[in-house]
């Protein structure tokens, strides 16, 4: 039996600053879940609210890692109704459009996959500030109605009374904020709690029984660099190029305005024995210098120089959450908080989007629509299973990408054996 709040003997009472759905992190998993959710609610005209509570400002200009989206997005991207937007900001050259990834994986032969053998075309290197908010833009003025975002608070407690089926939640302002925004703790209150909260993925300080499990140490430096152009060539490359070496494996990008993003993955326990200390920037680029050839290449072809006087160090780990979705305790978590994926999947964006919008319909059907499509002379209707819940349809969607993600994890980290004495590798084929 498909749950139905209003059935429910503890139904949910109605406080001041009471909620159908709070959720943890308007980044990507979260914007979507809650444009997808609107739909639904708009479309069988049923008031409902929602509370996205993001704890970056609104107006916050810094540089978020994470550009690669493959041509794979764009059906997900148009039903959200974003891709319009998306696209003609990529025209504009606010983002850039990507045409395959190249790399010297397994060989020092440089191999492309180009996007024109895709159905779905191009993709995208993204200014991922721009793009996320685009989705929470589309939010507010398509869904103003049911949706409310506060920005610049913190979610520092969530509590599940049982009793009475409903989220306590207690959110604090951050430092950052504008002083005239709000006080600095209040409560508010929900019926299901969405995490959409990242690699942080608060829900398991709230859940005791739910525990992470990493399967690897990968740690990810960052460093973004600008060309100045004094040979007077110019960067065209639309694509990603990913180069390995003894102590890990190096990416790169185009990005908007003549910059280019490089990223250096390796394990977190290898770093004391990298040959430079690479948080500095010019030991990065001499690491770089001497461990790429590829990239070192393009780097000094277009005169890209360290824009800022710092590398970002950030978790790249794969990790999954023990559950995904509780019906009896009325959660859910999307995007990276259920699973974060190596980057060299480029996967971690793509997921987060659709995982989101399932997320979002599982909700719905789980506990704020109950009816069924009836018959309609379609035999296969009759027969559907009113014990199979949409939550664990969810659960089940998720599990498979997990397994489907290992395995191809396992398969593209064997195709690289040239360094078989180096602990980062040997830990990658024995897995
Ligand atoms: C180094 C690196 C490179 C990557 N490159 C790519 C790439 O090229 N392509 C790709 O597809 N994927 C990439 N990924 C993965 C991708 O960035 C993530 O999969 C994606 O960001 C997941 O989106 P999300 O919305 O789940 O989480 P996030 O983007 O982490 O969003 C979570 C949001 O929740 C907010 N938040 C967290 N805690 C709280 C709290 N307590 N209260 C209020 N708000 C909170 C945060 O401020 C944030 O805005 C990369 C990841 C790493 C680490």
């Amino acid at each position: 039996m498909i749950v139905n709040y209003d059935d429910q003997e503890h139904s949910f009472k109605p406080y001041e600053q009471s909620y159908d759905v709070i959720i943890i992190g308007g980044g990507i998993a979260g914007s979507s879940f809650a444009i997808r959710i609107s739909q639904l609610f708009d479309s069988v005209s049923t008031f409902k609210k929602i509370l996205i509570i993001e704890e970056k400002s609104k107006n916050l200009k810094t540089f978020k890692v994470g550009e690669s989206l493959p041509g794979e997005a764009k059906p997900v991207l148009h039903s959200l109704g974003v891709l319009e937007k998306v696209n003609n900001d990529t025209i504009q050259g606010k983002h850039l459009f990507c045409y395959g990834n190249n790399s010297v994986w397994g060989s020092n032969n440089l191999n492309g996959i180009n996007s024109i053998f895709n159905p779905y075309g191009n993709g995208f290197h993204l200014d991922r500030l721009l793009f996320e908010e685009t989705l929470l833009e589309t939010l507010e003025s398509q869904y103003g109605h049911i949706v409310k975002v506060i920005h610049g608070f913190n979610v520092t407690r969530s509590d599940f009374q049982e009793d009475k089926k409903f989220w306590e939640i207690t959110i604090s302002k951050c430092s950052s904020l504008n002083d005239d925004e709000c006080e600095m703790q209040k409560k508010v209150y929900g019926k299901i709690l969405v995490d959409a909260s990242g690699r942080r993925c608060c829900i398991r300080k709230y859940m005791p029984s739910l525990k992470r499990q990493s399967f690897d140490k990968l740690l990810a430096f960052a460093c973004l660099f600008e060309s100045a152009y004094l040979n007077g060539l110019k960067d065209n490359d639309h694509h990603t190029l990913i180069e390995p070496c003894y102590y890990g494996w190096i990416q790169t990008s185009r990005l908007p305005n003549n910059q280019r993003i490089v990223l250096f993955f390796t394990d977190d326990d290898l770093v004391k024995q990298l040959p430079r200390k690479i948080r500095a920037v010019d030991e990065f680029v001499e690491f770089l210098r001497e461990n790429s050839f590829n990239i070192n290449k393009i780097l000094k072809e277009f005169d890209y120089a360290p824009i800022k006087n710092r590398v970002m160090c950030m978790a790249a780990n794969s990790e999954v959450l023990s559950e995904f979705a509780s019906i009896k305790n009325q959660w859910i978590a999307l995007g990276d908080s259920a699973i974060s994926f190596d980057p060299l999947s480029s996967q971690g964006i793509l997921t987060a989007l659709y995982n989101s919008k399932f997320g979002a319909e599982a909700t719905f059907f789980q506990f704020f629509y109950n009816k069924r499509p009836k018959g309609s002379g379609n035999k296969s209707n009759e027969n559907i299973d009113d014990n199979i819940q949409p939550f664990d349809i969810y659960t089940d969607k998720f599990t498979q990408i997990l397994n489907n993600y290992k395995e191809e994890k396992k398969y593209f980290y064997n195709k690289e054996q040239r360094w078989t004495d180096s602990l980062f590798w040997k830990r990658r084929h024995f897995e």
